[in-house]
Parts: C-alpha cells; sequence; structure tokens
C-alpha cells in the first residue's frame, strides 16, 4: 500500500496563521505531499476554490475567522470546494472541540503542539484510506471479464465528452460494435471459449484505440463502445475499420459464421459537433441505427450514420 501512496501526490491545504506552526507542519510534510498554505480564512477558500485539495488542515482561531464555520462552509458548498478531507489542530484540548469537529464532517483531530512523528502517521493513515477509496471506485467502474470499462463507467464518459466536445466545439463519435453470429459461436464451441473471445476482442481494441482520449466500454453482453474525441466521421470510420481488421487478424476459428471462417463483428457510428439540440441518447440511436444496417447488409463491416 505505501509503494501506491508514494506514486499518489495528493494536495494539502495547511490553514493555519502562525508561522512557528506552518514551519512545523511544513517540515513534516514536504517532500511527501504538494502543499499550499493559506494563513486566513479568505486565503483558503480562494485556494479551495481554485484548486482540488485531497486534505485540509485547518486551525480552529484565525484571525478573520473559526476553522469550525470554516469547514461547515466548505462541507456545505462541495459546487465550490470539492470534498476535501478535514483534518482540525487546535491548541484548545477540549473534547466538546473535538466531537464538534467530527459532527460537522471532519474526519480526524490533531492537537497542538503539533508532533511531527503524530502528524505524518495521520495523514498517512488518511492517504492510505483515500487511496483504498479511489480504488474501489475504479473497480467499480472495470467489467470484470474484460478488463475495459463498463457499462456504468461508459454512461458517465459519455456524458462528461458531451459535455466537453459542446464546450470546445469538437466533434465526438460514438461506435456500437456487436461480435457476429456470437450465439452459434458459443453454441459450438462453449461458453467459456465465448468468455475468451470477449476478452481477446477488448485486448485488440484496447490496441487499436490507443490515444489517451479514446474510450472502450463493454456495452453489453457480447457489445462493445468506443468513444473517439475529436474526431470526424472519416477519422473514426478508418480506426473501426482498423479494429475490425485487427479482430479478424487474430483469426479465431468460427465455422458456425456465415459471413467468415472467423470471428468478426459489425459496427455503427455516429459523429457528431454536440449542441442543445441532441443529446446522448441521440447519438445513442444513430449510432445503434447504423449498427443494425450493418448487421442487415451482411455483417463484418462498419456502417455510419448522421444525426438528424
Ligand atoms: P448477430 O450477428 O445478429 O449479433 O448474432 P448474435 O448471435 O451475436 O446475437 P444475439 O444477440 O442473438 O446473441 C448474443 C449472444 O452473446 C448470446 C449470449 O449468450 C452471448 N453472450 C452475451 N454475454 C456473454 C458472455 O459474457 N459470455 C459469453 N460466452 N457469451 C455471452
Ligand atoms: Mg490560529
Ligand atoms: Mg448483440
Ligand atoms: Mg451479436
Amino acid at each position: 500500500m505505501s509503494a501506491l501512496i508514494n506514486e499518489q501526490l495528493y494536495n494539502i491545504l495547511i490553514v493555519e496563521d502562525d508561522p512557528v506552526n506552518i514551519d512545523i507542519i511544513v517540515d513534516a510534510l514536504t517532500g511527501r505531499y504538494r502543499l499550499f498554505v493559506a494563513k486566513s480564512r479568505a486565503k483558503a477558500l480562494e485556494i479551495l476554490s481554485h484548486k482540488e485539495m485531497h486534505f485540509v488542515l485547518l486551525d480552529v482561531g484565525l484571525p478573520d475567522g473559526n476553522g469550525f464555520e470554516i469547514c461547515h462552509t466548505v462541507i456545505e458548498n462541495e459546487q465550490n470546494y470539492g470534498l476535501p478531507a478535514i483534518i482540525f489542530m487546535t491548541g484548545m484540548d477540549n473534547p466538546a472541540d473535538e466531537a464538534r469537529g467530527i459532527e460537522l464532517g471532519a474526519r480526524d483531530y490533531i492537537t497542538k503542539p503539533i508532533n511531527n512523528v503524530v502528524l505524518r502517521a495521520r495523514i498517512k493513515l488518511q492517504a492510505q484510506m483515500l487511496r483504498q477509496t479511489e480504488l474501489l471506485s475504479n473497480l467499480a467502474r472495470i467489467d470484470g471479464l474484460t478488463e475495459v470499462n463498463n457499462r456504468r463507467a461508459f454512461d458517465d464518459q459519455l456524458r462528461i465528452e458531451w459535455n466537453r466536445c459542446m464546450r470546445e466545439e469538437q466533434s465526438v463519435s460514438l461506435c456500437l460494435l456487436d461480435i457476429d453470429f456470437f450465439k452459434q459461436y458459443n453454441d459450438r464451441y462453449g461458453h467459456p471459449a465465448g468468455d475468451e473471445c470477449l476478452k481477446a476482442v477488448a485486448q485488440s481494441l484496447s490496441a487499436t484505440f490507443k490515444r489517451s482520449s479514446d474510450f472502450i466500454a463493454r456495452y453489453g453482453g457480447e457489445e462493445f463502445a468506443v468513444i473517439i474525441y475529436n474526431s470526424d466521421t472519416e477519422i473514426a470510420e478508418r480506426l473501426v475499420n482498423n479494429a475490425l481488421d485487427a479482430v479478424q487478424a487474430m483469426c479465431i476459428e468460427h465455422k458456425s459464421s456465415t459471413v467468415s471462417d472467423y470471428l468478426s463483428f459489425s459496427a455503427g457510428i455516429c459523429s457528431t459537433i454536440p449542441d442543445e439540440l441532441v443529446d446522448t441518447d441521440d447519438l445513442i440511436r444513430c449510432a445503434d441505427t447504423a449498427l443494425y444496417e450493418a448487421k442487415a447488409r451482411g455483417r463484418a463491416r462498419v456502417i455510419s450514420n448522421e444525426l438528424e
């Protein structure tokens, strides 16, 4: 776990007005985390509204405010300030304050004078918990069999990509692809062999669509979806045809297919520059119509469709 933590540099905002305390904290944490310092409530909120912070070390007594109120403000305004884990620091050795901080949503509480070993240990524990949460949430977005993104991740990504392309006036392409005669494949070679095919197709797609902005997902049983950012119909068609060639070049025998000796897929593409008149459902429907047409015209082919 610690190896993973070193790979990930978390951002920590130190909200503290006492220069001696700032020095102690900075000395204890430098090199392990990216540190930001705010000596007032105003500065703290300004930094939080501009930069994502993973942790906030929060003093209770500040010249222009009180830590409890700041904690409340931050937690109530996730849109503006994100969702940092807040850790209170105070000299007041008062159990009521400790409880109050936790009730407001703080994760932990460190008493002053600050001991650098204790501080490091507590931040490390928080970082481990955050890392575990991140790993779990990543796992919840991955398809267990093929290890590409699952349907839930696809739905989120399509919305994000759609909005991004609308803002940037860029085109986005969606490709839906479906393996040909896959029921017959399972019937002939068995379900475990079918599973191996799905894994092989997912790997092949990952090798073809290798730009960091390409997004591959298992859309359903033997259907995959690819979101291609900033690509018009022509580029998308070329890429998906390359993907079809690559899958056929694996030469996975499929004697029950009437279109090819080897495993193939059919694909439908829809490319568009998003605007307010259409939405992601229209894009999916458009790509799905093209896929249906690819099946109807004989399978093992790629068809594009325009949004009306
Ligand atoms: P078409 O060319 O028209 O797409 O025909 P098809 O046989 O591929 O279409 P159909 O939708 O009738 O069959 C899809 C098959 O995919 C049926 C189902 O058993 C199989 N399938 C879906 N998910 C999985 C899976 O996780 N593993 C395996 N091995 N098969 C699956
Ligand atoms: Mg203070
Ligand atoms: Mg299907
Ligand atoms: Mg199929």
